[in-house]
């Protein structure tokens, strides 16, 4: 009798326990990916961790780089500009993009872009939810991108 209640005890625990795995919720500010992960973008040209997955490089052929950026919870870019402009898709989370002397804009789920030819600008994740953009940069024959100062913690949070 007793080799089979412990029998019991055991497969009832392995039952709990692997019960709340299957209905576990996401970690908080988890999204959903499309693309690999890709390669951590450089400390001087992101504030936190910030992945770049390349789809299209650039060629003569199509003049036009595509990629994936996800952001972290808290990450963005450093302030910029593209010389031929940019076009960001948004495939999941929660993210921000301001043009410089505008306010910060929230950024969702199938949201669309139009950052102008030299419009002073940056992009990133929400405080609490990460970001997961596709990038669409034309012209590449014209320069891809201008690389300037950090967004400050103060720009970042404001309103
Ligand atoms: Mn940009």
């Amino acid at each position: 009798m007793r080799p089979f209640i412990l029998f019991f005890c055991f497969a009832a625990s392995l039952l709990i326990a692997c019960e709340p795995t299957a209905g576990e919720p996401a970690s908080p500010g988890a999204v959903q990916a499309i693309f690999p992960k890709g390669q951590k973008g450089p400390a001087e040209l992101f504030t936190g961790n910030a992945y770049n997955y390349g789809l299209v490089p650039m060629d003569s052929t199509y003049t036009t780089l595509v990629g994936n950026v996800y952001f972290e919870p808290g990450a963005r870019s450093n302030w910029h500009t593209h010389p031929a402009g940019q076009i960001l898709i948004i495939t999941d989370g929660v993210g921000y993009h301001q043009i410089e002397g505008q306010p910060r804009e929230t950024l969702r789920k199938g949201d669309v872009v139009q950052c102008p030819p030299n419009v002073k600008h940056w992009h990133g994740a929400s405080e609490e939810t990460g970001l997961q953009q596709l990038y669409i940069v034309p012209n590449t024959e014209k320069g891809v991108v201008n690389w300037m100062e950090p967004v400050t913690d103060e720009v970042y949070t404001a309103q």
